[in-house]
């Protein structure tokens, strides 16, 4: 069949570009058409076929025009109604004709009747039913069901004549693991039998729905694998343990690290110390000490005379970095450069003279970091705090700098946002997780509140004791997504204000709009005990850390997704007082608000919060589809098929040892060119 162009383009707004997205295109649901009941038979509230007589046929206004028709079999007659029509329509179901009608019984006005059926003129008795349910499709305006049903036949009537669909999967195991024949699959599914179960089909849990899911779930596992051993096959400096940097620096932190740091440590010392690229994911909820693990990686590799970059989503974030980790390591003789946007000319030029010279140095910045002028020398290893704020394509691109012949710098990732189970298993099923599942000892316990804006008073007399207590506290402005303007407009309200009800205490404002510098001096008033209150956009929401901070105010909390609410709310509770936050919302809620607030109020484990996050929005929306550019699934649930994933997952290995062309072909076709973005 011939596609014309307008096709085509309505097509390509179902996603469908060739003949096997078409193939692809699984029906949504089916009609049957291969049986008719008798009228008397008939339930109220089902879905039925039945074949009668025209009795009457009738346009009347009641209220407004409609076309009545009273349809009988032998067993009794139904009414069929159209509240629009054609005027053809009248004449085709004349008194007299003999129509086949599908569609829902209802109880109506006139006894039984169907409204709007799917109505058929049958010319001869006796006309064939169809021998298959009738699939429905996903469509969209101006194209018909019935071309797309055709268009799909079309596809599936050149894919048997092709190698289009050939099987990908060898007998055993599709022995192994009792699934159906990818052909059989795809037939059934698009014109399923009548003895098929509806109920199974609609639910995807039949064995044809099975094949297609687990197919999808595996071509998902094996790029990631390949992935996965590429990366396993290239080389990269080994960065063995001297110990003499990380002992002294361990033995002078005023504190012990605990035994979940240890553990982590040495997980990612092992890594650094072998010559194939590392590529982990540090997880630890927020205050559980990331900054110092990575601080003990650092050194390892500065121990081989290897650079280290660190790079942190937010100017802010780097800027305490920097200060952190050169308290940390400038004593122990350890050159920590800072490289900022916010550095005049003759500062950069003296950091980029440095990084492309020294080896053994650690550089800490922004993006800024993988810009063409930067040249490292001897990068060992690229450390990213709050990954998921970075897309992959940052990600590579600092990697990629500093490969040099081949030789890739270790990458070590870190979050405060836990990935779930699910997910660790699929879309990151490439990267090895370290998890840091506990807090330093002596941490206050943390309240949160939910209060509504109505009692606002209530809460700045709150603050104003609390910082009359010498206590410090933040004020979170709400999100405005729509436009930075209005953001910043209300932040500098929102100070105005809160300057005049609070007139005793030192107030700051830090937000989006300041310069890095600026925005630096403002946390910094803050964290030296200057500032008492501090009013803030979201640009605080990661990583800072200034435990005298204990009451948090957060505006309109019902406008936040729930990972941003529980950075924020990581900002307090980080010493030794028990600390508030404050979730301040605006009534009416709405339900996926509701169930926000509800879920942060109880809980202030990370590890569920992600779990409860990704139940409410999806994968897709979880990892940010666009940022983390992972191809999502279209037909496999990972929650709902974990049984399926864990299937797919044990014969990837099997598959690419014995079977390399029928992985290509199979990862080919279900990611095809998709799997360009695959993640890194
Ligand atoms: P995050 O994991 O959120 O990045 P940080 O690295 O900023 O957390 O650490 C939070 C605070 O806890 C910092 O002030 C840090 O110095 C402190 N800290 C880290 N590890 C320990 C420990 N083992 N004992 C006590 N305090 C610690
Ligand atoms: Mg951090």
């Amino acid at each position: 069949m011939t596609i014309n162009s307008g096709i085509r383009e309505k097509l390509s707004r179902l996603g469908i570009r060739n003949t096997l997205d078409l193939i692809l295109h699984l029906p949504i649901r089916y009609e049957d058409e291969t049986h008719l009941l008798l009228i008397g038979d008939l339930l109220p509230g089902k879905t039925a076929q039945i074949e009668g007589t025209v009795i009457h046929n009738e346009v009347i206004m009641c209220p407004r025009r409609q076309l009545l028709c009273q349809v009988e079999d032998s067993s009794g007659s139904l009414v069929m109604r159209f509240l629009h029509f054609y005027t053809s329509q009248i004449k085709a179901y004349a008194v007299g004709k003999r129509v086949r009608l599908l569609g829902e019984v209802r109880d109506g006005f006139w006894g039984i009747e169907m409204v709007h059926p799917k109505c058929r003129v049958i010319e001869q008795q006796g006309e064939m039913l169809a021998g298959a349910l009738t699939p429905i499709y996903a469509t969209t305006v101006g194209l018909s069901q019935k071309t797309l049903s055709k268009l799909i036949a079309q596809a599936l009537h050149d894919a048997e004549q092709s190698r289009i669909l050939i099987e990908t999967l060898p007998n055993s195991i599709i022995e192994k693991h009792g699934l159906v024949g990818l052909w059989e699959s795809i037939s059934t599914l698009h014109y399923p039998l009548p003895d098929v179960s509806l109920e199974m089909l609609h639910s995807h849990s039949h064995p044809a729905w099975r094949r297609i899911k687990f197919d999808e779930l595996l071509a998902h596992q094996l790029s990631m694998r390949m992935h996965y051993r590429k990366r396993r096959s290239s080389s990269a400096p080994v960065l063995s343990k001297k110990n003499h940097l990380i002992q002294r620096f361990i033995e002078g932190l005023p504190f012990t690290l605990t035994s979940a740091q240890h553990k982590v440590i040495a997980e990612i010392s092992q890594d650094l110390s072998v010559a194939c690229p590392m590529h982990r994911m540090l997880q630890g909820d927020v205050g559980s000490g990331k900054t110092i693990v990575a601080a003990v990686a650092a050194l390892q590799a500065i121990e081989s005379d290897h650079q280290v970059a660190i790079m942190a989503p937010t100017e802010i974030l780097a800027e305490q970095h920097f200060e952190k980790l050169s308290a940390w390591l400038t004593p122990l003789g350890v050159d920590v450069i800072r490289l900022s946007g916010s550095q005049n000319k003759k500062q950069k030029q003296k950091a980029q003279d440095e990084i492309a010279q020294k080896t053994g140095l650690l550089v800490v910045g922004t993006h800024t970091l993988f810009q063409d002028r930067i040249m490292f020398c001897q990068l060992g290893l690229v450390i990213i705090d709050e990954q998921h704020r970075f897309g992959v394509q940052q990600r590579l691109a600092l990697q990629l700098k500093g490969t040099q012949s081949n030789v890739v710098p270790h990458q070590l990732m870190m979050t405060a946002t836990p990935i779930p189970r699910t997910l660790s298993m699929s879309y990151y099923a490439d990267l090895d997780v370290s998890i840091i599942d506990q807090l330093p000892p002596g941490r206050a316990p943390l309240i949160t509140k939910l209060i509504a804006d109505n009692r606002r008073d209530e809460i700045i007399e709150r603050i104003q004791y609390v910082c009359q207590q010498g206590k410090q506290a933040y004020w979170v402005c709400p999100l405005i997504e729509e436009s930075e303007a209005l953001q910043l407009q209300t932040a500098l309200e929102t100070y105005n204000s809160l300057s005049k009800l609070l007139p005793k205490l030192v107030i700051g404002l830090v937000h989006g709009r300041l310069s890095s510098q600026e925005k630096n001096e403002v946390v910094n008033a803050f964290k030296q005990g200057c500032i008492q209150l501090l009013i803030a956009t979201t640009v605080i929401e990661v990583g800072i850390d200034i435990p005298n901070a204990s009451l948090m105010v957060i505006e309109n909390a019902e406008r936040m997704g729930l990972s941003q609410l529980h950075q924020l709310r990581g900002r307090v509770g980080r010493g030794s007082e028990t600390s508030i936050c404050i979730l301040m919302y605006r009534q009416p809620l709405s339900e996926i608000a509701r169930q926000r607030l509800k879920i942060i109020f109880e809980t202030t484990d990370g590890f569920e919060i992600a779990r409860q996050d990704l139940h409410l929005r999806g994968p897709g929306e979880y990892l940010g589809a666009r940022q983390s550019g992972v191809p999502m699934l279209r037909f496999a649930d990972l929650e709902q098929d974990y049984d399926l994933l864990i299937a797919a997952q044990s014969v990837v290995d099997e598959l690419l040892n014995h079977y390399p062309d029928l992985a290509e072909k199979h990862i080919d076709r279900w990611l095809g060119n998709r799997v360009a973005f695959l993640r890194v």
